[in-house]
């Protein structure tokens, strides 16, 4: 769902990309940005006022919340006329490399058509958990030896299985594992933690800013996505409680356009690793924003997030 913010003739640009795991919809949505009146408001460059009222209108409704987040830096970065990495004074040059997903398949001559699409990418993200992870494993390592992180999306219930499969992944160049297990699983995750020679990754136990300290002690770093924490405003505040508590920052996304990953491209020179691939597996993106170069998240040009509307 794409959201525009006008005021004094300067139009924002935001987004909310809603995964329907998370309970939200194109419905939910619309009657949480029906509750959003910024028209009283006479000076939206009050951005932490503005938003702070906003996440108080309703519980839930991360993604509808990001997307008035992202519009309302697009609209406040166009008005100061900068981009929102000079804002914060990050480096444009010193974005990460991004992954590039391979979904579960079952079948070894689909691995190998998505290893060869895959081509142009310097790290390939691949969704264990199923009953064939290590044939799904070996056959990429027939093709290439690139290093890999593999999301497991909780699909491990058993924490010596877990580690069994963690410490053989560790002997084919997988850089990390995310989300192993079960995100209630608490005390497992703390074993594993503890016992892993990879580094683990909270995905759906890290969902906004109270959870970063929760997870300190249970993982090795958080995936911090902008449509789960309400944009980029908590994201920062996600980074550097992160770093304070020592642990890595992935910075992750949904199915999203250049909209939501300029958005989070802006940020990205702050994190450890990025999973930014969200745009390059839609074919229909209304937007020109941050691309990828040589595996590298190239920061988009243009104030606010540098993304620009290139259809309608
Ligand atoms: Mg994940």
């Amino acid at each position: 769902m794409l959201v525009d913010i006008e005021q004094d003739g300067i139009v924002g640009h935001g987004e909310a990309s809603m995964p329907p795991y998370l309970g939200e919809s194109h419905e939910t949505a619309s009657a949480f940005l029906s509750k959003v009146n910024l028209k009283n408001i006479p000076n939206l460059s009050t951005l932490e006022d503005v938003l702070k009222e906003v996440d108080a209108l309703a519980p839930g409704n991360h993604a509808a919340k990001a997307a008035v987040d992202i519009a309302l830096h697009d609209w406040l970065g166009k008005k100061m006329g900068k981009a929102w990495h000079e804002l914060w004074h990050l480096d444009p040059t010193k974005t990460p490399v991004t992954s590039f997903t391979i979904g579960i398949e079952k079948v070894k001559e689909v691995v190998r058509q998505k290893v060869r699409e895959a081509e142009p990418y310097k790290i390939l993200k691949v969704k264990l958990g199923g009953d064939n992870d290590r044939e799904i494993i070996e056959t990429i390592r027939e093709l290439t030896n690139k290093p890999i992180r593999v999301d497991v999306n909780q699909g491990w219930k058993d924490k010596s299985h877990a580690l069994k499969m963690i410490e053989w992944l560790a002997t084919m160049n997988v850089e990390l594992v995310e989300q192993p297990m079960p995100k209630e699983m608490v005390d497992d995750c703390v074993w594993l933690k503890e016992r892993s020679p990879l580094p683990i990754i909270g995905d759906e136990s890290v969902v906004r800013l109270p959870d970063v300290r929760k997870a300190a002690g249970v993982y090795h770093g958080i995936n911090i996505k902008l449509m789960k924490c309400t944009g980029m405003r908590e994201a920062m505040e996600m980074i550097h409680l992160a770093r304070k508590l020592g642990l890595a920052v992935m910075l992750g996304c949904m199915t999203e356009t250049s909209c939501a990953i300029s958005a989070a491209a802006q940020l990205s020179p702050l994190v450890d690793y990025a999973d930014l691939d969200g745009a390059l597996l839609i074919k229909n993106d209304p937007f020109q924003g941050a691309t990828i170069d040589n595996g590298r998240i190239l920061m988009p040009q243009g104030p606010g997030i540098g993304a620009v509307r290139i259809q309608s």
